[in-house]
């Protein structure tokens, strides 16, 4: 075990871990609500430090980022527990530690191994991905700045709930950030996914304001979040809070986890969402998880050109020239295009 970053002793051997909104304050001998961080004797430890429960090489448009070096690979790891509780949860079999065990499981790997893998395996960049990263903050950090040193960028894949403390000590070393703009209503936050919404618009503003490369994904839940209403309000937050350039991806839910029994969402509902986004003048909207290749493709925003063509998570075709539209010369938001 490690001693974790970004803590403060309190009395009587308590701690308070600020790496993410939660801000739990953890007795001596319990852990905090991802139950990954555990106080001993008034230390607070990570105690999944340098162990991957994931480890996959993966197209960088399947974390999804899509302006981002587009057609590279991300060298993608995981360790188990997440600070999130959603009732929908995708990857719940990994993040959510439904047995102590669970942090015994894996495969350990330091930093440098981690590093040397995305480079053997000629990876662009390192993702920090399929549970929540910001729990494994010193694994990742530790690695993202080795990875700078060998010349790979670094991408969070994240529910955006860390502190601005945590973000103001990594923002040296992340290249890139998708995160998980779940729900608009404080309630969903509270009830489905056991966490508050106001941190998580507080992170997407501190993250545009920093400068670092952004996308945002919303998986729309039938019931949860497909009210036109609260889509408006996720695009409006993204147009006037962050800036019209900024991608959106709207994501196809499918039964999971606690929610087996919702259906899947409706491809009436996916495309409702996408005209609410081009309404509010977002400029980059993408479906994920449904076969229309359509709906991942890039055009330009200016002339309608298209500029990247996909096939799945593939990019089999890429016409922008030096980040610019080949036909009319609009500059192209993103990194690396
Ligand atoms: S990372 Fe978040 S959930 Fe985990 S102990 Fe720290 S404040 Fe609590």
């Amino acid at each position: 075990m490690k001693e974790a970053l970004l803590y403060k002793k309190l009395d009587r051997k308590r701690v308070r871990c600020n790496l993410c909104a939660h801000r739990c304050v953890i007795h001596p001998g319990k852990a905090g609500i991802c139950l990954v961080r555990k106080n001993i004797d008034g230390i607070l430890y990570t105690e999944v430090y340098g162990r991957t429960i994931a480890r996959h090489i993966d197209p960088v448009e399947k974390k999804p980022l899509y302006h981002f070096y587009p057609g590279s690979k991300a060298f993608s790891i995981a360790t188990p527990g997440c600070n999130f509780r959603c009732h929908f949860c995708q990857n719940w079999d990994i993040s959510q530690l439904t047995d102590k065990d669970m942090l015994e499981t894996g495969q350990k790997a330091t930093p440098e191994q981690i590093v040397s893998n995305a480079e053997q395996t000629r990876c662009k960049s390192i993702a920090y991905t399929y549970t929540e990263p910001t729990i494994f903050f010193e694994y990742s950090y530790d690695t993202a700045r080795l990875a700078h040193e060998a010349g790979l960028k670094n991408i969070y894949v994240s529910n955006g709930y860390m502190t601005y403390e945590m973000l103001d000590m990594f923002s040296p070393y992340l290249d890139a950030l998708n995160i998980d703009l779940k729900a608009f209503r404080e309630s969903t936050y509270r009830k489905i996914i056991g966490a508050r919404l106001q941190p998580v618009l507080d992170t997407l503003k501190k993250i545009k304001q920093m400068g670092i490369w952004l996308e945002v994904t919303s998986l729309i839940i039938p019931g949860i979040n497909d009210d036109p209403v609260e889509i408006k309000d996720i695009v409006n937050f993204i147009a006037t809070e962050l800036g019209l350039d900024v991608p959106w991806h709207i994501s196809r839910f499918f039964p999971a986890y606690k929610m087996s029994e919702v259906p899947a969402t409706s491809l009436r509902t996916l495309q409702l969402a996408k005209d609410i986004g081009i309404e509010a003048g977002l400029k980059y909207i993408y479906i994920g998880n449904v076969i229309s290749e359509k709906d991942m493709d890039t055009k330009c925003p200016q002339c309608g050109h298209i500029l990247i063509r996909r096939r799945g998570f593939s990019v089999i075709e890429n016409n922008i020239n030096d980040g610019h539209c080949p036909n009319c010369g609009t500059k192209i938001a993103g990194v690396g295009l």
